[in-house]
């Protein structure tokens, strides 16, 4: 028989908890796999983490990690996937915008032998147009850049094998796009549709800004076609600043022409002076990223967590390695 780690990636989200229990509990009943339910507070500052240590006195299969603050939610769903010990492992969000009813269809397409099986959004009730609309277009031209094979439409509601786990274990970056990770690792994908349900309680902790940044790690981390699109600008604009050059020059010395256009030249060093700033900003960003990766912190702190759990997930590759050998 096997057993199912379920992760649940948690930020002031208390007033979900209650019934998502109960909706993730009674999914066991139907199924005969184990689970390990594996709850991940996020630094969260309402009453979560009382809530989490209730239901782990109540149910000797849950288990919680617990940040010493707020580290974001990849460094969450990572902490989960460090520490579930399953033979495979489900991610799902703790707003029940993902049905818990659908993970027993996730495990039986897993059992046919798929590694990696995500649930498709087939729709995305409660959510406004610009997020639909800015949320459909990242996908598309992720996929353009990036050269992964990352499905459309897919949020971290999935399920992965044992072996993408691992896989991912080793892939320790500061700056984190889990999905694009688990598309990076390969092996066999398929998907499982669903309507993707409003929140139940409380907002997205996601806004426009949140939800930018996070498609810069994504579009910075999978691809450096950003820096190749401003090379082939920069050679663009190069090229047609010195046809404009020829033509002052010839204007000049054949038909003595004065050199006029005071505006257009004002305006020119303006654009040029904005596009170079934002190369500059572009390869900063690369930079930055070379920079917080080579300071080689930890990707979260635990204050707490679960007597049962495993202590860190360096303790997991030294397992790895050994068994290898
Ligand atoms: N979350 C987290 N840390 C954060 C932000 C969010 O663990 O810093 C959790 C949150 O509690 C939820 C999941 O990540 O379970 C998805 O967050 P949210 O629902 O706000 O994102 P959306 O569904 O709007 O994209
Ligand atoms: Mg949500």
């Amino acid at each position: 028989m096997s057993l199912i780690s379920i992760i649940i990636p948690i930020y002031n989200e208390a007033k979900c908890l209650e019934t998502l229990a109960t909706r993730l509990f009674s999914i066991e009943k139907n199924i005969e796999e184990k689970f390990e339910f594996i709850f991940v507070n996020d630094g969260s500052n309402d009453e979560t983490l009382d809530i989490l240590h209730s239901f782990e006195k109540a149910k000797e299969n849950v288990k919680f990690i617990s940040f010493s603050r707020n580290f974001g939610h990849e460094a969450a769903t990572t902490a989960g996937i460090d520490h579930a010990v399953g033979d495979a492992v489900v991610v799902i969000d703790a707003d029940l915008q993902d049905p818990p009813e659908l993970i027993p269809e996730l495990i039986q397409k897993w059992k046919q032998g798929y590694q990696i099986v995500y649930a498709q959004r087939r729709n995305r009730i409660g959510e406004n147009s610009i997020t639909k609309l800015t949320s459909w277009m990242f996908y598309r031209v992720f996929k353009l850049v990036s050269h992964i094979d990352m499905p459309l439409d897919t949020g971290d509601f999935r399920l992965i094998d044992r072996c993408v786990a691992e896989q991912l274990l080793t892939c320790r970056e500061q700056n984190r796009f889990i999905r694009g990770l688990i598309s990076w690792v390969g092996y066999k994908q398929c998907a499982v549709l669903y309507d993707r349900d409003e929140r139940f309680s409380g907002r997205s902790k996601y806004n426009l800004i949140k939800r930018s940044l996070l498609a810069m790690d994504a579009f910075l981390g999978f691809s450096t076609v950003p820096l190749r699109i401003v090379l082939v600008f920069g050679i663009i604009i190069c090229f047609f600043s010195i046809i404009m050059l020829g033509i002052i020059v010839v204007q000049r010395i054949f038909f003595a022409m004065p050199m006029e256009g005071y505006a257009l030249l004002t305006s020119a060093i303006f654009f040029l002076s904005g596009v170079q700033l934002f190369v500059m900003g572009l390869i900063g960003e690369y930079v930055g990223r070379i920079y917080t990766h080579s300071q080689n912190r930890p990707l979260y702190i635990i204050a707490e967590q679960s007597e049962s759990l495993p202590k860190g997930y360096e303790a997991r590759i030294e397992l790895l390695k050994k068994a290898k050998v």
